[in-house]
């Protein structure tokens, strides 16, 4: 008879399947057209209710089954009774199945530290929203898409729910479920996929691919930018540069190979948006630190705030740091 799975499996196992309710929650909102818009510290910094319903269905269905792990959620939320039907108790059989790697096999519930962002890219959400209801209530004869409208559907792929996990400070587990993948498929598609990995037991839920050539793809924000962002952006001689939104967004287009490098040269990006993101990445041989190089820390007592930006590449990290202006290293202090 085989041991009994390691709290890590287990806890990535539900991760998994609470990532896909969240998912479904995220798509539920859309489609009710009530977002239910705050601004926390301005204009574009958004939360919904899909913000607020998903993050209370992981944090609380996560602290069912986990007790003992710290979970720090990205929303600041009233303490209530979570609805039951928030509550997600199953998990991937599938995962379960995974041999843990070695170094993980006897960590504890209390020596986890889980970091939820509930929707990564609210902005973008609450644009695809904004085009999306507009267009039904005109009516457009036979479904007929303008460009415009099409242009702001493709940001609900800029959408992401990301569940990371560390350890010792260290991010060693990352879920990340885009809600609408697939959306191009129309009505009656089956919406949404779900990636995940470990670093030492590799990444799964979607196809491990390079930017062909030597070809620089730089991707980086589109609503957070300014000048230190493009200037560092530029810096690195991009042969092209992406603007899309979402931290989960960008790491997904390093490993599927539609960027080279992740350049975020400001602060912004909190730990909840790199935990989930730099794990996966480093499963698959990536990297993911400040503009320095060095690496950032997800320990409970850690301050949120990314201040010395995000730096994220599948291979040849060490060409984009040596690319950071002096400017940049100056403004932007590590840790
Ligand atoms: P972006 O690439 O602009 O979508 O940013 C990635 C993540 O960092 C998202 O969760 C953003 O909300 C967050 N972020 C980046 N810059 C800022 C900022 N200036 N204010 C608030 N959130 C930010
Ligand atoms: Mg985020
Ligand atoms: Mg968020």
């Amino acid at each position: 008879m085989s041991a009994s799975p390691a709290v890590l499996m287990r806890l990535v196992a539900s991760a998994f399947t609470v990532a896909e309710k969240a998912g479904a929650i995220v798509r539920k909102v859309l489609h009710s057209g009530e977002l239910g818009i705050v601004e926390k510290t301005g204009a574009n910094d958004l939360q919904t209710l899909a913000d607020r319903l998903a993050q209370q269905s992981i944090c609380a269905s996560l602290s069912r089954s986990f007790p003992k792990i710290t979970i720090i959620g990205e929303e600041d939320l009233p303490p209530e009774e979570i609805k039951e039907d928030l509550i997600e108790s199953g998990h991937s059989e599938e995962i379960l199945q995974k041999t843990c790697p070695a170094e993980y096999r006897d960590l504890k519930e209390e020596e986890l530290v889980v970091w939820v962002d509930p929707l990564d890219g609210t902005k973008e959400y609450t644009e695809a929203s904004k085009s999306l209801h507009h267009q039904t209530e005109a009516q457009i004869p036979n479904k007929v898409l303008d460009t415009s409208h099409s242009t702001a559907l493709c940001l609900l792929d800029n959408v992401t729910v990301l569940i990371g996990i560390a350890y010792e400070g260290r991010a060693i587990a990352g879920v990340i479920n885009q809600p609408f993948y697939n959306y191009q498929l129309g009505e009656g598609a089956s919406l949404g996929r779900t990636m995940w990995g470990i670093p030492g037991l590799g990444a799964f839920g979607f196809q491990l691919q390079e930017v062909p050539g030597d070809r620089r793809i730089v991707t980086t924000t589109r609503s957070h930018s300014n000048k230190q962002v493009t200037d560092c952006v530029d810096a690195m001689e991009p042969h092209e540069v992406i603007r899309v939104g979402g931290a989960g967004n960008k790491i997904i287009q390093l490993v599927e190979g539609k960027a080279s490098a992740y350049v975020f040269a400001s602060p912004g990006c909190k730990k909840w948006d790199t935990c989930a993101p730099e794990a996966l990445l480093h499963a698959v041989g990536g990297k993911l630190t400040d503009m320095h190089g060095n690496a950032y820390c997800y320990n409970a007592n850690v301050k949120h705030m990314n201040s010395a930006g995000v730096l994220a590449t599948l291979r040849n990290h060490e060409y984009y740091v040596s690319r950071v202006p002096q400017s940049v290293l100056q403004a932007l202090k590590s840790d």
